[in-house]
Protein backbone atom coordinates (compact mmCIF):
# COMPACT_ATOMS: atom_id res chain seq x y z
CA UNK A 1 0.00 0.00 0.00
CA UNK A 2 1.17 3.36 -0.78
CA UNK A 3 0.95 6.71 1.26
CA UNK A 4 0.80 8.82 -2.30
CA UNK A 5 -2.19 10.37 -3.60
CA UNK A 6 -2.40 10.91 -7.24
CA UNK A 7 -5.25 13.63 -8.15
CA UNK A 8 -6.48 13.05 -12.03
CA UNK A 9 -7.98 16.10 -13.29
CA UNK A 10 -9.03 17.01 -16.83
CA UNK A 11 -6.59 20.00 -17.05
CA UNK A 12 -4.27 20.99 -14.31
CA UNK A 13 -2.66 24.32 -14.20
CA UNK A 14 1.39 24.87 -13.86
CA UNK A 15 4.13 26.38 -14.79
CA UNK A 16 1.77 28.98 -16.48
CA UNK A 17 -1.00 27.45 -18.45
CA UNK A 18 -3.36 24.34 -18.18
CA UNK A 19 -2.17 20.58 -19.47
CA UNK A 20 -4.74 17.93 -20.40
CA UNK A 21 -4.21 14.41 -18.96
CA UNK A 22 -1.18 15.49 -16.57
CA UNK A 23 -1.66 14.43 -12.86
CA UNK A 24 -1.07 16.13 -9.08
CA UNK A 25 1.10 13.70 -7.01
CA UNK A 26 0.75 13.99 -3.05
CA UNK A 27 2.61 12.49 -0.39
CA UNK A 28 1.38 11.57 3.32
CA UNK A 29 3.02 14.55 4.37
CA UNK A 30 0.79 16.78 2.35
CA UNK A 31 3.51 17.81 -0.12
CA UNK A 32 3.40 17.85 -3.77
CA UNK A 33 5.73 15.27 -5.44
CA UNK A 34 7.54 15.08 -8.96
CA UNK A 35 4.67 13.95 -11.56
CA UNK A 36 5.28 10.16 -12.90
CA UNK A 37 3.67 6.76 -13.32
CA UNK A 38 1.32 5.95 -10.82
CA UNK A 39 2.89 3.27 -8.55
CA UNK A 40 0.84 0.05 -7.29
CA UNK A 41 -1.26 0.54 -4.00
CA UNK A 42 -1.96 4.34 -4.53
CA UNK A 43 -4.85 6.47 -4.43
CA UNK A 44 -6.19 7.85 -7.18
CA UNK A 45 -8.39 10.32 -7.27
CA UNK A 46 -9.81 10.79 -10.29
CA UNK A 47 -11.71 14.25 -11.59
CA UNK A 48 -13.42 14.59 -14.52
CA UNK A 49 -14.86 17.45 -15.66
CA UNK A 50 -12.59 19.23 -13.15
CA UNK A 51 -9.56 21.75 -13.80
CA UNK A 52 -7.27 21.58 -11.07
CA UNK A 53 -5.14 24.95 -9.86
CA UNK A 54 -2.78 25.97 -7.12
CA UNK A 55 -4.71 27.88 -4.35
CA UNK A 56 -5.39 31.38 -4.30
CA UNK A 57 -3.82 33.24 -1.29
CA UNK A 58 -5.54 36.36 0.38
CA UNK A 59 -3.00 38.61 1.32
CA UNK A 60 -4.91 41.05 3.36
CA UNK A 61 -7.87 40.17 5.29
CA UNK A 62 -9.96 41.55 8.61
CA UNK A 63 -11.92 39.13 9.03
CA UNK A 64 -14.16 40.17 11.67
CA UNK A 65 -15.16 42.91 9.00
CA UNK A 66 -17.51 40.56 7.58
CA UNK A 67 -19.86 41.25 10.08
CA UNK A 68 -20.58 45.23 8.73
CA UNK A 69 -21.00 43.88 4.91
CA UNK A 70 -24.42 45.44 3.51
CA UNK A 71 -24.53 47.57 6.91
CA UNK A 72 -22.65 50.34 5.82
CA UNK A 73 -24.09 51.54 2.55
CA UNK A 74 -25.30 54.99 3.02
CA UNK A 75 -24.59 58.11 4.04
CA UNK A 76 -25.41 58.71 7.84
CA UNK A 77 -27.78 61.45 8.73
CA UNK A 78 -26.40 64.63 10.45
CA UNK A 79 -23.18 63.44 8.55
CA UNK A 80 -23.23 65.30 5.60
CA UNK A 81 -20.83 64.27 3.00
CA UNK A 82 -18.88 62.04 5.31
CA UNK A 83 -19.59 59.11 3.21
CA UNK A 84 -16.51 57.50 5.58
CA UNK A 85 -18.74 57.96 8.67
CA UNK A 86 -20.90 55.23 8.71
CA UNK A 87 -18.14 52.71 7.44
CA UNK A 88 -16.20 53.89 10.36
CA UNK A 89 -18.96 54.01 12.91
CA UNK A 90 -20.67 49.83 11.52
CA UNK A 91 -16.42 48.67 12.03
CA UNK A 92 -16.04 50.27 15.40
CA UNK A 93 -18.98 48.91 16.89
CA UNK A 94 -18.51 45.83 15.89
CA UNK A 95 -14.83 46.05 17.18
CA UNK A 96 -15.86 47.16 20.79
CA UNK A 97 -18.14 44.51 21.19
CA UNK A 98 -17.05 41.12 20.43
CA UNK A 99 -15.75 38.98 23.49
CA UNK A 100 -13.00 36.24 22.07
CA UNK A 101 -15.84 33.51 21.71
CA UNK A 102 -17.18 36.02 19.16
CA UNK A 103 -14.03 37.20 17.60
CA UNK A 104 -13.79 33.36 16.80
CA UNK A 105 -17.55 33.13 15.51
CA UNK A 106 -17.33 36.06 13.01
CA UNK A 107 -13.19 35.11 11.95
CA UNK A 108 -14.57 31.42 11.19
CA UNK A 109 -17.41 32.44 9.11
CA UNK A 110 -15.17 35.01 6.76
CA UNK A 111 -12.70 32.02 6.54
CA UNK A 112 -15.35 29.77 5.40
CA UNK A 113 -16.47 31.72 2.81
CA UNK A 114 -12.54 32.19 1.61
CA UNK A 115 -11.90 28.17 1.70
CA UNK A 116 -15.13 27.91 -0.21
CA UNK A 117 -14.27 30.68 -2.86
CA UNK A 118 -11.10 28.71 -3.51
CA UNK A 119 -8.64 30.50 -1.06
CA UNK A 120 -6.02 27.75 0.92
CA UNK A 121 -4.01 31.03 2.66
CA UNK A 122 -4.86 33.99 4.25
CA UNK A 123 -2.49 36.99 6.08
CA UNK A 124 -5.04 37.85 8.79
CA UNK A 125 -3.92 41.88 9.32
CA UNK A 126 -5.22 41.76 13.33
CA UNK A 127 -5.71 44.63 14.74
CA UNK A 128 -8.32 43.25 18.16
CA UNK A 129 -5.85 42.47 21.01
CA UNK A 130 -7.31 43.71 24.35
CA UNK A 131 -10.42 43.95 26.21
CA UNK A 132 -13.10 46.53 25.68
CA UNK A 133 -11.69 49.36 27.99
CA UNK A 134 -7.98 48.43 26.61
CA UNK A 135 -6.66 46.21 29.48
CA UNK A 136 -4.58 43.33 28.31
CA UNK A 137 -6.30 40.29 28.36
CA UNK A 138 -4.11 37.99 30.81
CA UNK A 139 -3.20 35.92 28.07
CA UNK A 140 -2.15 38.85 26.08
CA UNK A 141 -2.93 37.34 22.96
CA UNK A 142 -6.16 35.82 23.55
CA UNK A 143 -7.46 37.36 20.66
CA UNK A 144 -5.18 36.68 18.15
CA UNK A 145 -5.42 32.82 19.17
CA UNK A 146 -9.11 33.18 18.22
CA UNK A 147 -8.50 34.33 15.25
CA UNK A 148 -5.77 31.09 14.36
CA UNK A 149 -8.32 28.84 15.88
CA UNK A 150 -10.96 30.32 13.52
CA UNK A 151 -8.69 29.62 10.47
CA UNK A 152 -7.52 26.46 11.34
CA UNK A 153 -11.16 25.05 12.31
CA UNK A 154 -11.81 25.54 8.36
CA UNK A 155 -9.00 24.20 7.40
CA UNK A 156 -7.09 27.62 5.94
CA UNK A 157 -3.42 28.43 6.11
CA UNK A 158 -2.75 31.49 8.34
CA UNK A 159 -0.31 34.07 8.62
CA UNK A 160 -1.16 36.14 11.66
CA UNK A 161 0.03 39.64 11.00
CA UNK A 162 0.43 40.87 14.41
CA UNK A 163 -0.60 44.74 14.34
CA UNK A 164 1.20 47.76 16.14
CA UNK A 165 -0.94 50.43 16.65
CA UNK A 166 0.36 53.66 19.16
CA UNK A 167 -2.32 56.49 18.70
CA UNK A 168 -5.14 58.16 16.68
CA UNK A 169 -2.78 59.80 14.35
CA UNK A 170 -0.45 63.26 14.54
CA UNK A 171 -2.12 66.00 16.53
CA UNK A 172 -5.14 63.77 16.87
CA UNK A 173 -6.62 63.83 20.33
CA UNK A 174 -6.82 59.89 22.03
CA UNK A 175 -9.89 58.32 20.39
CA UNK A 176 -11.45 55.65 23.02
CA UNK A 177 -12.84 53.54 20.40
CA UNK A 178 -9.39 52.40 19.36
CA UNK A 179 -8.09 51.38 23.08
CA UNK A 180 -8.62 47.67 21.94
CA UNK A 181 -6.12 48.01 19.03
CA UNK A 182 -2.93 50.16 21.24
CA UNK A 183 -0.36 48.86 22.49
CA UNK A 184 1.18 51.17 25.56
CA UNK A 185 4.98 50.80 23.64
CA UNK A 186 7.04 49.90 20.97
CA UNK A 187 8.53 46.85 23.09
CA UNK A 188 5.42 45.29 24.61
CA UNK A 189 4.22 45.14 20.91
CA UNK A 190 7.05 43.57 19.83
CA UNK A 191 7.09 41.11 23.04
CA UNK A 192 3.47 40.22 21.53
CA UNK A 193 4.77 39.57 18.71
CA UNK A 194 7.78 37.31 20.11
CA UNK A 195 5.27 35.37 22.60
CA UNK A 196 2.78 34.72 19.10
CA UNK A 197 5.50 33.16 17.45
CA UNK A 198 6.99 30.81 20.13
CA UNK A 199 3.24 29.54 20.62
CA UNK A 200 2.44 29.08 17.13
CA UNK A 201 6.59 27.73 15.56
CA UNK A 202 5.03 24.17 16.09
CA UNK A 203 1.41 24.50 14.88
CA UNK A 204 0.99 23.38 10.79
CA UNK A 205 -0.61 25.97 9.00
CA UNK A 206 0.26 28.67 11.17
CA UNK A 207 2.95 31.86 10.99
CA UNK A 208 3.47 35.24 12.17
CA UNK A 209 4.30 38.61 10.53
CA UNK A 210 5.09 42.25 11.81
CA UNK A 211 2.55 44.97 10.81
CA UNK A 212 2.78 48.34 12.15
CA UNK A 213 -0.66 49.70 10.76
CA UNK A 214 -0.14 52.83 9.20
CA UNK A 215 2.10 56.04 9.12
CA UNK A 216 -1.04 57.61 10.93
CA UNK A 217 -1.01 55.38 13.88
CA UNK A 218 2.53 54.36 14.01
CA UNK A 219 4.94 57.36 15.17
CA UNK A 220 8.54 57.79 13.90
CA UNK A 221 9.92 56.37 16.86
CA UNK A 222 7.99 52.51 16.64
CA UNK A 223 8.95 52.69 12.92
CA UNK A 224 12.58 53.01 13.53
CA UNK A 225 13.09 50.19 15.56
CA UNK A 226 11.02 48.09 13.66
CA UNK A 227 13.37 49.24 10.37
CA UNK A 228 16.44 48.07 12.87
CA UNK A 229 14.95 44.34 13.49
CA UNK A 230 16.56 41.64 11.49
CA UNK A 231 14.87 38.38 9.73
CA UNK A 232 13.03 36.99 7.38
CA UNK A 233 9.43 37.49 8.76
CA UNK A 234 6.83 39.60 6.51
CA UNK A 235 6.46 43.40 7.05
CA UNK A 236 2.87 44.55 6.12
CA UNK A 237 1.77 47.89 6.32
CA UNK A 238 -1.31 49.99 5.40
CA UNK A 239 0.31 52.56 2.94
CA UNK A 240 -1.39 55.68 1.37
CA UNK A 241 -4.79 54.13 1.04
CA UNK A 242 -6.06 57.83 1.22
CA UNK A 243 -5.43 61.51 0.71
CA UNK A 244 -5.86 62.48 3.91
CA UNK A 245 -2.81 59.98 5.11
CA UNK A 246 -0.92 61.78 2.85
CA UNK A 247 -1.46 65.16 4.27
CA UNK A 248 -1.03 64.27 7.45
CA UNK A 249 2.38 62.26 6.68
CA UNK A 250 3.70 65.51 4.48
CA UNK A 251 2.03 67.59 8.01
CA UNK A 252 4.32 65.43 10.20
CA UNK A 253 7.36 64.13 8.32
CA UNK A 254 7.99 67.06 5.55
CA UNK A 255 7.71 63.37 3.39
CA UNK A 256 5.12 61.02 1.62
CA UNK A 257 4.07 57.98 3.29
CA UNK A 258 6.59 55.84 0.43
CA UNK A 259 9.40 58.37 0.97
CA UNK A 260 9.58 58.28 5.06
CA UNK A 261 9.20 54.53 4.77
CA UNK A 262 12.58 54.26 2.25
CA UNK A 263 14.56 57.27 4.55
CA UNK A 264 13.87 54.81 7.74
CA UNK A 265 15.37 51.73 6.26
CA UNK A 266 12.05 50.03 5.85
CA UNK A 267 11.29 49.32 2.50
CA UNK A 268 12.63 45.59 1.63
CA UNK A 269 11.24 42.34 -0.10
CA UNK A 270 9.79 41.44 2.55
CA UNK A 271 7.86 44.50 3.13
CA UNK A 272 4.16 44.13 1.95
CA UNK A 273 2.87 48.04 1.11
CA UNK A 274 -1.17 47.18 1.38
CA UNK A 275 -3.27 49.44 -1.35
CA UNK A 276 -0.46 52.27 -2.24
CA UNK A 277 -3.24 53.95 -4.16
CA UNK A 278 -1.63 57.20 -3.68
CA UNK A 279 1.92 57.23 -4.75
CA UNK A 280 4.10 58.93 -7.36
CA UNK A 281 6.82 57.58 -9.85
CA UNK A 282 9.22 58.10 -7.49
CA UNK A 283 7.60 56.20 -4.76
CA UNK A 284 6.55 53.48 -6.98
CA UNK A 285 10.45 52.99 -8.12
CA UNK A 286 11.65 53.55 -4.07
CA UNK A 287 9.28 50.08 -4.03
CA UNK A 288 10.74 48.62 -6.89
CA UNK A 289 14.25 48.66 -6.98
CA UNK A 290 14.09 46.69 -3.15
CA UNK A 291 11.50 44.46 -4.83
CA UNK A 292 8.82 44.87 -2.23
CA UNK A 293 5.40 44.23 -2.35
CA UNK A 294 1.91 46.04 -3.04
CA UNK A 295 -1.15 44.07 -1.56
CA UNK A 296 -3.98 45.89 -4.00
CA UNK A 297 -7.93 45.27 -2.33
CA UNK A 298 -9.66 46.69 -4.86
CA UNK A 299 -13.22 45.63 -3.79
CA UNK A 300 -12.61 47.53 -1.11
CA UNK A 301 -10.91 50.50 -2.30
CA UNK A 302 -13.47 50.90 -4.41
CA UNK A 303 -16.40 50.64 -1.94
CA UNK A 304 -14.62 52.73 0.71
CA UNK A 305 -13.95 55.45 -2.39
CA UNK A 306 -10.17 55.39 -1.92
CA UNK A 307 -8.73 55.50 -5.79
CA UNK A 308 -7.74 52.98 -8.01
CA UNK A 309 -3.97 51.61 -7.20
CA UNK A 310 -1.61 52.59 -10.28
CA UNK A 311 -0.61 49.13 -10.89
CA UNK A 312 0.42 49.26 -14.56
CA UNK A 313 2.76 51.75 -13.22
CA UNK A 314 3.47 49.40 -10.08
CA UNK A 315 4.73 46.67 -12.29
CA UNK A 316 6.32 48.70 -14.39
CA UNK A 317 8.75 49.78 -11.31
CA UNK A 318 9.65 46.14 -10.58
CA UNK A 319 7.09 46.16 -7.72
CA UNK A 320 5.20 42.47 -6.91
CA UNK A 321 2.18 42.82 -6.77
CA UNK A 322 -0.66 40.67 -4.68
CA UNK A 323 -3.99 40.77 -4.07
CA UNK A 324 -6.70 40.68 -0.89
CA UNK A 325 -10.39 41.06 0.19
CA UNK A 326 -9.78 43.86 3.12
CA UNK A 327 -13.01 44.48 4.71
CA UNK A 328 -14.90 41.59 3.17
CA UNK A 329 -17.01 43.58 1.15
CA UNK A 330 -16.55 40.31 -1.42
CA UNK A 331 -14.63 37.61 -0.66
CA UNK A 332 -13.75 36.47 -4.43
CA UNK A 333 -10.16 36.63 -5.23
CA UNK A 334 -10.39 36.46 -8.62
CA UNK A 335 -13.25 38.94 -8.59
CA UNK A 336 -10.19 41.67 -7.06
CA UNK A 337 -8.18 40.62 -9.69
CA UNK A 338 -10.73 41.02 -12.47
CA UNK A 339 -11.18 44.60 -10.68
CA UNK A 340 -7.71 45.21 -10.32
CA UNK A 341 -7.39 45.78 -14.69
CA UNK A 342 -11.03 46.58 -14.82
CA UNK A 343 -10.58 49.79 -13.02
CA UNK A 344 -7.04 50.01 -14.66
CA UNK A 345 -9.32 50.00 -17.84
CA UNK A 346 -11.46 52.56 -16.86
CA UNK A 347 -9.06 55.11 -15.99
CA UNK A 348 -6.80 54.76 -18.33
CA UNK A 349 -9.31 54.02 -21.16
CA UNK A 350 -8.40 51.30 -23.19
CA UNK A 351 -8.15 47.81 -22.97
CA UNK A 352 -5.70 44.78 -21.16
CA UNK A 353 -3.79 47.53 -19.59
CA UNK A 354 -1.72 44.63 -17.49
CA UNK A 355 -1.30 42.42 -20.34
CA UNK A 356 2.67 41.75 -20.25
CA UNK A 357 2.55 41.69 -23.94
CA UNK A 358 3.93 39.61 -26.69
CA UNK A 359 0.29 38.61 -27.80
CA UNK A 360 -0.13 35.43 -25.98
CA UNK A 361 -3.74 34.61 -25.59
CA UNK A 362 -3.22 33.96 -21.62
CA UNK A 363 -0.51 36.58 -20.91
CA UNK A 364 -2.87 38.68 -18.92
CA UNK A 365 -4.91 36.42 -17.23
CA UNK A 366 -1.78 34.23 -16.24
CA UNK A 367 -0.37 37.91 -14.88
CA UNK A 368 -3.15 38.28 -13.02
CA UNK A 369 -3.33 34.49 -11.51
CA UNK A 370 0.11 35.03 -10.28
CA UNK A 371 -0.72 38.17 -8.25
CA UNK A 372 -3.78 35.75 -6.71
CA UNK A 373 -1.35 32.78 -6.08
CA UNK A 374 2.84 33.29 -6.36
CA UNK A 375 2.71 36.84 -5.43
CA UNK A 376 0.64 36.12 -2.56
CA UNK A 377 2.47 33.81 -1.07
CA UNK A 378 5.17 35.42 -1.27
CA UNK A 379 4.33 38.59 0.33
CA UNK A 380 2.98 36.14 3.28
CA UNK A 381 6.19 34.10 3.28
CA UNK A 382 4.65 30.98 2.16
CA UNK A 383 6.38 28.34 0.28
CA UNK A 384 2.78 27.57 -2.01
CA UNK A 385 1.05 29.44 -4.68
CA UNK A 386 2.36 26.90 -7.19
CA UNK A 387 2.28 23.04 -7.77
CA UNK A 388 5.46 22.78 -7.86
CA UNK A 389 7.12 19.27 -6.17
CA UNK A 390 8.19 20.04 -2.60
CA UNK A 391 5.92 22.58 -2.14
CA UNK A 392 2.50 21.87 0.39
CA UNK A 393 -0.12 20.45 -2.00
CA UNK A 394 -2.63 23.55 -1.63
CA UNK A 395 -4.78 23.32 -4.24
CA UNK A 396 -8.68 24.16 -5.89
CA UNK A 397 -10.64 22.68 -8.98
CA UNK A 398 -13.15 24.02 -10.62
CA UNK A 399 -16.32 22.87 -12.04
CA UNK A 400 -15.92 22.81 -16.29
CA UNK A 401 -19.36 22.27 -16.90
CA UNK A 402 -20.12 25.37 -14.18
CA UNK A 403 -22.63 27.87 -16.22
CA UNK A 404 -20.51 30.49 -15.75
CA UNK A 405 -17.11 28.34 -17.26
CA UNK A 406 -18.74 25.91 -19.80
CA UNK A 407 -17.23 26.23 -23.25
CA UNK A 408 -13.92 27.05 -22.40
CA UNK A 409 -11.11 25.79 -24.43
CA UNK A 410 -7.36 25.02 -22.48
CA UNK A 411 -6.11 28.19 -24.07
CA UNK A 412 -9.32 30.12 -22.73
CA UNK A 413 -9.68 28.87 -19.79
CA UNK A 414 -7.84 30.73 -17.45
CA UNK A 415 -8.98 34.31 -18.98
CA UNK A 416 -12.48 33.17 -18.55
CA UNK A 417 -11.92 32.08 -15.01
CA UNK A 418 -10.25 35.01 -14.13
CA UNK A 419 -12.52 37.67 -15.84
CA UNK A 420 -15.75 35.89 -16.09
CA UNK A 421 -16.51 32.75 -13.75
CA UNK A 422 -18.43 32.36 -10.74
CA UNK A 423 -17.12 31.39 -7.50
CA UNK A 424 -19.46 29.23 -6.88
CA UNK A 425 -17.87 26.83 -9.52
CA UNK A 426 -15.34 26.04 -7.04
CA UNK A 427 -15.63 22.53 -6.20
CA UNK A 428 -12.62 20.82 -4.30
CA UNK A 429 -10.72 22.40 -1.98
CA UNK A 430 -7.53 21.34 -0.20
CA UNK A 431 -4.43 22.62 2.14
CA UNK A 432 -1.93 20.65 3.25
CA UNK A 433 -2.94 17.93 0.99
CA UNK A 434 -6.02 17.42 2.71
CA UNK A 435 -9.83 18.04 1.08
CA UNK A 436 -11.05 20.41 3.07
CA UNK A 437 -13.96 21.37 0.88
CA UNK A 438 -15.98 18.40 -1.37
CA UNK A 439 -18.19 19.04 -4.06
CA UNK A 440 -18.70 22.42 -3.09
CA UNK A 441 -19.20 21.48 0.15
CA UNK A 442 -17.44 22.62 4.00
CA UNK A 443 -18.73 20.46 6.43
CA UNK A 444 -18.94 23.43 8.83
CA UNK A 445 -20.85 25.41 6.60
CA UNK A 446 -24.05 25.16 8.76
CA UNK A 447 -22.53 25.49 12.54
CA UNK A 448 -20.79 28.70 11.47
CA UNK A 449 -23.33 30.09 9.95
CA UNK A 450 -25.77 29.53 12.59
CA UNK A 451 -23.28 30.89 14.95
CA UNK A 452 -22.67 33.85 12.68
CA UNK A 453 -26.31 34.39 12.06
CA UNK A 454 -27.07 34.37 16.22
CA UNK A 455 -23.95 36.50 16.49
CA UNK A 456 -25.14 39.40 14.17
CA UNK A 457 -28.41 39.16 15.54
CA UNK A 458 -27.35 40.14 18.82
CA UNK A 459 -25.06 42.88 17.42
CA UNK A 460 -27.65 44.49 15.35
CA UNK A 461 -30.96 43.98 16.62
ZN1 LIG B 1 -6.76 46.77 5.74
Amino acid sequence: MSDLTVYQPEFLYRYGRFHAGSTLHVGADGRILPEGPVPEGARVVRMPGRALLPGLVNGHSHAFQRLIRGRTEYVAAGHGTDDFWSWREAMYRAAEALDPEEVYTASRQAFLEMVLAGITSVGEFHYLHHQADGTPYVERNALAYEVIRAARDVGLRIVLLRVGYARAGFRVPENPRQRRFIDKDVDTFLASVEELVRETERQPGVSVGLAPHSVRAVPREWLTVLAGLRGDMPVHMHVAEQPKELEACVAEHGLRPVELLEELGLLESRFTAVHAVHVTEAEARMLGEVSAGVCACPSTERNLGDGIVPADRLASAGVRLSLGSDSQATVDLLEEARQLEGHLRLSRLRRAVLDPGGGAVEGLAARLFEMATVNGARCLGLPTGALEPGAPADFFTVDLNHPSLVGASPSSLLAGLVFGADKAAVRDVAVDGRLVVRDGQHPRTEESGRDFHALARRLYS
